[in-house]
């Protein structure tokens, strides 16, 4: 779809099983005029002649939109339709903590937000300060259920600067699991009880000096020469500083991972993106999140990234390791709908990350998780998170009721 028409507006919706919206509307659109559409898969949604759209089954399509006879699309519009039947009393409307309302969630946001929820929540949640930063800031790790279970359900955030979106989901998703701890049932059976032979192990924010350089600029870091080399990055490559990825020492954390190192040559020098560091986990942030991952042995370890609505499993992996990657694929595409990358499409980019390590080298299922749509580069607006949430909200608890019915 590169090749379009620029004046091509791409948008994304998501509705729920049975959803009727106008797609006028929903776009802002004032139109009298006729025009035509396609619709890519016409048993997800239909359109009917008042332009209402309507969500028919679960699944993902496309619909493009033709003003005025002209030949490109003007719009291409994504939608996602989820399924809204999910036998849960999991209530997500009262969230106090974690604020949605600002695309701006910063290193001292999440250290609040986790003092809260770890106060208001302190017989189930609990945090340790694994390591610091190169500017000085705590990476976080944060546990949830029972301490002393053996299984685990390891999640990562924000290993790139400008996809701090992530941050904010996963910390969401810690408010929602301790507000409904006691209270709420998932598939049949009380969130305590799923929790009793599993712990979520979440980093937040794996790469926090790198955050705030996304959301405020150089000027966040304070050590001096880590300051200069950053302002020369950003003036060398003449870049806005939100989409800084890499950490404050200007490499990528998730080309900083000892899998396939050294075929990534893409850039060998500091960036703001993608150099890979001197060697493997030279990166102190990197080797934090290596070591507790070796040490702890996750039963699946997830990463969550932004953008492209997209979902990454396949490195090859043989067995039973495929076996059960492709088990619990299936059920992350089924809450998403995100499109599955096969191992062509992860190769493609040249580059090997964390879940492809975990995959290859620890056998353990892992995936990366991109949201936000496939149309822009993070940081995502703040508009995005309300799809964001309603297509993941379930997959840590779903992934512990995975864990914990196999256990044999
Ligand atoms: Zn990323």
């Amino acid at each position: 779809m590169d090749n379009l028409d620029v004046t091509t507006k791409k948008v994304k919706i998501v509705l729920k099983v049975g959803d009727k919206i106008n797609i006028l509307d929903k776009l802002k659109i004032k139109c009298n005029e006729k025009f035509k559409y396609n619709i890519i898969d016409a048993k997800i949604i239909s359109v009917d002649n008042n332009y209402i759209v309507t969500a028919l089954k679960k699944g993902s399509t496309y619909i493009e939109m033709f003003f005025m006879n002209n030949k490109t699309p003007n719009y291409i519009i994504k939608i996602n339709v989820l399924n809204n039947a999910i036998e849960t009393d999991i209530d997500d409307k009262n969230l106090s903590v974690v604020n949605i309302c600002s695309n701006k969630y910063t290193y001292d946001i999440l250290k609040n937000d986790i003092n809260e929820l770890c106060c208001i929540y302190n017989d189930i949640l609990n945090y340790e300060i694994l390591g610091k930063s190169y500017d000085n800031r705590n990476i976080y790790l944060l546990t949830l259920g029972n301490k002393y279970a053996k299984h685990i359900l390891f999640i990562q955030a924000s290993m790139h600067g400008r996809e701090h979106m992530a941050s904010m989901l996963v910390m969401r998703h810690i408010e929602l699991i301790c507000k409904n701890y006691y209270i709420s049932e998932y598939k049949g059976i009380k969130i305590s009880g799923i929790l009793e032979n599993i712990k979520i192990c979440i980093v937040p924010m794996s790469n926090p000096d790198g955050v705030d350089i996304s959301i405020n600029g150089a000027e966040v870091i304070r050590e001096k020469s880590l300051f200069n080399n950053i302002s020369k990055v950003i003036e060398e490559n003449n870049i806005h500083h939100e989409i800084w990825k890499s950490n404050a020492r200007c490499v990528d954390l998730n080309r900083n991972f000892g899998c396939k190192w050294q075929y990534n040559y893409n850039f060998n020098k500091k960036s703001f993106m993608e150099y890979r560091g001197q060697y493997p986990e030279s990166e102190t942030e990197t080797r934090l999140i290596a070591n507790w991952t070796r040490e702890n042995r996750p039963d699946i370890c997830i990463s969550y990234h932004a953008t492209g609505s997209e979902l990454y499993w396949d490195y090859g992996q043989k067995g039973l390791l495929l076996n059960k990657s492709m088990v619990i694929r299936d059920y992350l595409k089924d809450f998403t709908q995100y499109e599955l990358m096969d191992r062509s499409s992860s190769y493609k980019t040249g580059v090997l990350g964390y879940s492809d390590w975990v995959s290859m080298y620890l056998g353990i299922p892992a995936f990366t998780i991109e949201i936000g749509s496939p149309f822009v580069t993070a940081p995502l607006s703040k508009e995005e998170f309300n799809n964001i949430w309603e297509e993941n909200k379930f997959i840590p608890i779903e992934l512990c009721r995975y864990v914990v019915n196999n256990i044999n």
